[in-house]
């Protein structure tokens, strides 16, 4: 970590705090590009926005996959307040990003929680392996 590792933390954080005093969970994000120039910003917008996806790691990488080459995202570091969750892992791992910096980790967050956590659904499958794998057939070929 270095110390301009720290000083970009240090705006996810400022960020993941302008993201609670306007109502909303507190993870903020950016990306910064492969010259060191931040290229976009995003706080958590879940509640104001009134969606579940609206994490600003999820925003942020679609937001590389749209804007950036693929050799612009390999590049380009998200820092980020909080480690990202598994949605937006999923998302990171889709994105081409290089690294992702984090603040607090996880288990830091949930040490943090008095409340909270969300539960698995439960999941049914695999079923109609013949007739599911059809349109998948050659796709990734
Ligand atoms: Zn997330």
């Amino acid at each position: 970590m270095t110390p301009e590792d720290e000083g970009f933390l240090r705006r996810a954080i400022a960020l993941a705090a302008a993201a609670r005093e306007g109502g909303d969970p507190p993870f903020g994000s950016l990306l910064v590009g492969p010259d060191g120039a931040v290229l976009v910003e995003a706080q958590n917008s879940t509640i104001t926005d009134g969606n579940i996806s609206f994490h600003p790691e999820l925003k942020l990488a679609v937001w590389a996959a749209q804007n950036l080459t693929p050799e612009v995202a390999a590049g380009t570091t998200m820092y980020t307040s909080c480690q990202p969750c598994p949605m937006c892992s999923g998302a990171l791992a889709r994105s081409g990003l290089g690294k992702v910096v984090f603040a607090l980790s996880g288990d830091q967050l949930n040490g943090l929680k008095t409340t909270g956590g969300f539960p698995d659904v439960p999941l049914e499958g695999p079923a109609l392996y013949d007739e599911a794998r059809v349109p998948v057939d050659g796709y990734y070929a």
